[in-house]
């Protein structure tokens, strides 16, 4: 466990967050006080803010140190100064540099509001040291969100429906969803009650004269259910919203080991117009290693039945990162996934899993972990570029590896509409099934209020009236704008 010392200062939530960007699964005990204690527990870093600003580690014999007067953001000048400690110590420079948060691209935008396109690059690259690549990268991905964001109007908002089943668990995911081989008893009261919350969802929407723009059926894996059951929930979906101004209506079909053709017919046949298809790695090996039970040719396999089936576009997820991937096959995935001429990718980087506490072999691993990661998304990227896509929406997680960005990428009139307004919160997203989140959003205030459904489907089942109640929350927050 890492001591941060905070001395006389209220910076410890930014400081920390950038220790952690360099120690991903190191523990980090913040001590905030007036006057440093008279014994520091190693391994430590210690901030004071007193005459001056001084910014000491101690690490595993690694002692160093360094001050500056203060100024004008202070809060700034001393994450710089650790971050200069940092890097030294691991050999490691981020790419994103000081920049914690998850959505880069909202603070360009806002820098750019504020200074213009070159006072933002330069306050990103001088004052936040992102890399040139990063911010060439945040730049034109801020340019092409900008013609999705003005798409959206006061009135428009975003359907998420969740389907939280999938076949078995892959190996590196945290997302709150059930194995169908546990849960199979379920689904046929979860199907039935998604379709009545989507009814009273869709009531409330008409009765607020609400515009929908985008509809996303995500997980999970959508595809576990029965062809059947989708046919159902997409009639839900069609019959109780006003279609008619919906721009992409997305489901994510997710793993090809749950994608039969009777499936995406009824897909294609209830109005989903954009299919998100994904391997995550074109080796067998790696999809081993990831516990995922489907090949690399029953990925081609459903690429292909989509695309006989009519679907016109086509999304890709891949990650960078994977347990035993290299270089070399992320490179052959990337050019694998080009082959096929998706409309969309989405390059996702894997949350840090590896210790990476502070010894000198650990940071060894750091360094070439991020190289590694590092290697393949700059391949990724350009090779997509030479294809003909180009990214509209980034955001980032906590322990990424490399502190590095998921991206999405598409051709010219292909951008995955829902992504942009998800991560960006530009408009509220109303939404149904077990651990789903409605998010309303006032545009004239930025300001948000959430409504929580229950997070496992046997709790969403059983306590579904309760869960109704709930959804009075949005009449009421559009009745107070
Ligand atoms: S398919 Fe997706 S949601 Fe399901 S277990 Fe794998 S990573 Fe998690």
């Amino acid at each position: 466990m890492m001591n941060l010392y905070a001395i006389n200062h209220k910076f410890h939530y930014e400081l920390e967050n950038l220790t952690r960007a360099f120690f991903p699964n190191e523990k980090i005990a913040v001590v905030s006080c007036e006057v440093a204690p008279c014994e520091l527990q190693a391994p430590y870093i210690l901030t004071e803010y007193k005459e001056d600003m001084r910014v000491s580690v101690s690490f595993d014999g690694f002692e160093r140190s360094l001050s500056e007067e203060k100024g004008e953001d202070d809060e700034l000048s001393m994450a710089t100064l650790l971050y200069r400690l940092l890097c030294e110590y691991t050999g490691v420079t981020l790419s994103w540099g000081l920049l914690t948060g998850v959505r880069p691209i909202k603070l360009f935008r806002k820098l750019r509001g504020d200074l213009g396109e070159e006072g933002a690059r330069e306050y990103f690259a001088r004052k936040l040291l992102v890399s040139d690549q990063k911010t060439d990268l945040a730049c034109i991905t801020c340019k092409n969100e900008q013609k999705i964001l003005d798409l959206s109007s006061d009135k428009s908002f975003s359907l998420y429906i969740s389907i939280p089943f999938c076949p078995t668990r892959c190996s590196y995911c945290s997302f709150v969803s059930q194995s169908v081989e546990k849960a199979r008893h379920l689904i046929p009261d979860y199907v039935r009650l998604i379709c009545q919350e989507i009814s009273i969802t869709g009531d409330i929407a008409r009765n607020l004269g609400l515009k929908l723009e985008t509809v996303y059926m995500g997980g999970g894996t959508p595809t576990t259910l029965s062809a059947d059951d989708l046919s159902v929930i997409l009639k839900a979906v069609t019959d109780n919203f006003d279609m008619s101004m919906c721009r992409e209506f997305t489901v994510e079909a997710g793993r090809p080991d749950t994608i039969t053709e009777d499936k995406l017919r009824a897909l294609y046949d209830g109005g989903c117009d954009r299919l998100s298809v994904n391997p995550q790695t074109l080796s067998d090996e790696v999809l081993r290693n990831i516990g995922r039970r489907h090949t690399v040719q029953e990925f081609f396999d459903s690429f292909s039945l989509a695309r006989k089936i009519g679907f016109g576009h086509i999304n890709t997820d891949l990650i960078a990162g994977l347990p035993g991937d290299t270089p070399e096959s992320f490179m052959r995935t990337i050019d694998g996934i080009c082959g096929l001429s998706p409309e969309s990718v989405t390059i996702h980087t894997l949350s840090m899993k590896r210790s990476s506490r502070l010894t000198g072999d650990n940071m060894q691993i750091l360094r070439e972990d991020t190289d590694s990661v590092s290697r393949m998304l700059t391949y990724g990227y350009n090779k997509l570029n030479e294809c003909g896509l180009a990214p509209y929406y980034l955001y980032r997680q906590s322990k990424m590896l490399g502190n590095m960005e998921n991206t999405g990428w598409s051709k010219k009139g292909f951008e995955g509409l829902y992504n942009v307004y998800i991560m960006d919160e530009t408009h509220t997203i109303l939404a149904c099934g077990a651990g789903a989140v409605t998010k309303m959003r006032d545009t004239s205030s930025d300001r948000i209020e959430r409504i929580f459904n229950f997070k496992y489907p046997y709790e969403y089942n059983a306590r579904f009236e309760e869960l109704m109640k709930r959804k009075d929350a949005i009449e009421e927050f559009y009745a107070n704008l």
